[in-house]
């Protein structure tokens, strides 16, 4: 697309997170060279972005060899791959101390009787 008068359309594109890393086969070229991408259309006049034309934007596989994009909805495989890596344990697990248990034995007068001041020392 070369649309340039005074107005025009530039995409920003960004690595998606969760799929950072992650390289999934083209559905093109057959190569494995398909990488998550979200691209954020926008609306450009005098080559400056003003309006975004998608709020959301929406994320694409884009093959690195022959650049074929494909929607990323239309890829249950690699969006597969996505819940197998937050599967997979590679998620910082955040170590929550125990609650804390007062374990003191049992409470006083229970099962045996309180000291009662001490014992008078006998000798003889
Ligand atoms: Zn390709």
């Amino acid at each position: 697309m070369c649309l340039i008068f005074t107005c025009g359309e530039h995409t920003f594109r960004k690595e998606v997170e969760g799929y950072e890393g992650i390289t999934c086969q083209c559905h093109n070229c057959g190569n494995w060279a398909g990488h998550v991408i979200k691209s954020n259309p926008w609306f450009t006049f005098c080559f400056v972005p003003v309006v975004p034309l998608s709020i959301h934007g929406y994320h694409d596989v884009i093959c690195n060899i022959c650049h074929f994009a494909q929607p990323l909805e239309n890829r249950q495989d690699v969006q597969a791959m996505k819940r197998g890596v937050e599967g997979g344990g590679n998620i910082p697990m955040q170590n929550q101390p125990p609650p804390p248990q007062q374990q003191g034995g049992p409470p006083q007068g229970w099962g045996q009787a309180p000291p009662q001041g001490q014992a008078p020392m006998r000798y003889g």
